[in-house]
């Protein structure tokens, strides 16, 4: 049987660092999931479509070809991970991301990646919905103000002008609709392991994921 393990928990909780920590350690394919919504919402945005056009919706997401190379995304046949944490991407993307079509043919995709490798995926819904079954899940979370202020400091490093307050505004939004929505929302796994990563170190918290890995 194939290994698979679920990172969930809300934006800038820490889990891409994380699961990308220990896909290298277990020798895991990593799946960044939210990459790939938002790369559906980069291509919806390039077309002025709008997440309230569902027809057109539809009609995007059918002629949508999204694959992995390594950590980068390929959307029809392009390269975009870099734009994917782009701050409008990461504004629009959850009122996409709640769509119920969208999500059927992206979970699809993700469970299709989970049948052929071994896999760590991170998301919103991948405890409670893409991989039910998983021996090992986790759950991290910590306050919006620490999520707010690692975003900050990792897009300053990319050389962008943003300002904290908007990014804590945009983490909150995001929490309140990731959490509110109708269709697979961001919520905790009855059996998955919660950690608060408020105050804590990367190391710490691989750690403590490595250890409770090696422990089962
Ligand atoms: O993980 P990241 O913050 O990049 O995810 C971007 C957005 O994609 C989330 O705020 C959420 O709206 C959506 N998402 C989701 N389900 C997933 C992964 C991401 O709804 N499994």
């Amino acid at each position: 049987m194939k290994i698979a393990i679920a990172i969930d928990g809300p934006a800038g909780a820490g889990k891409s660092t994380i699961a990308k920590i220990i896909a290298n350690k277990f020798n895991l394919m990593y799946i960044n999931t939210g990459f790939m919504y938002r790369a559906v919402t980069l291509k919806a945005l390039r077309n002025n479509i709008s997440a309230s056009n569902i027809d057109k919706i539809c009609t995007l997401i059918q002629n949508t070809d999204i694959y992995f190379e390594g950590d980068d995304l390929i959307l029809d046949g392009e390269n975009v991970s870099h734009y994917l944490t782009m701050p409008n991407i990461s504004k629009n993307v959850s009122s996409f991301a709640s769509i119920s079509e969208i999500r059927k043919k992206l979970v699809k995709e993700m469970q299709k990646m989970a049948e052929k490798y071994d896999v760590i995926m991170d998301g919103r819904d991948i405890g409670t919905v893409v991989l039910k079954n998983a021996k090992y899940k986790f759950f991290l979370t910590a306050t919006a103000e620490e999520r707010a202020t690692r975003r900050y400091d990792e897009l300053l490093k990319k050389g962008l002008q943003v300002s904290y307050d908007e990014i804590l505004e945009d983490i909150k939004k995001r929490d309140y609709l990731d959490t509110n929505r109708d269709v697979d929302p961001l919520k905790k796994a009855k059996d998955a392991i919660e950690i608060d990563t408020t105050g804590l170190g990367i190391e710490d918290v691989a750690n403590k994921i490595s250890q409770y890995i090696e422990r089962r």
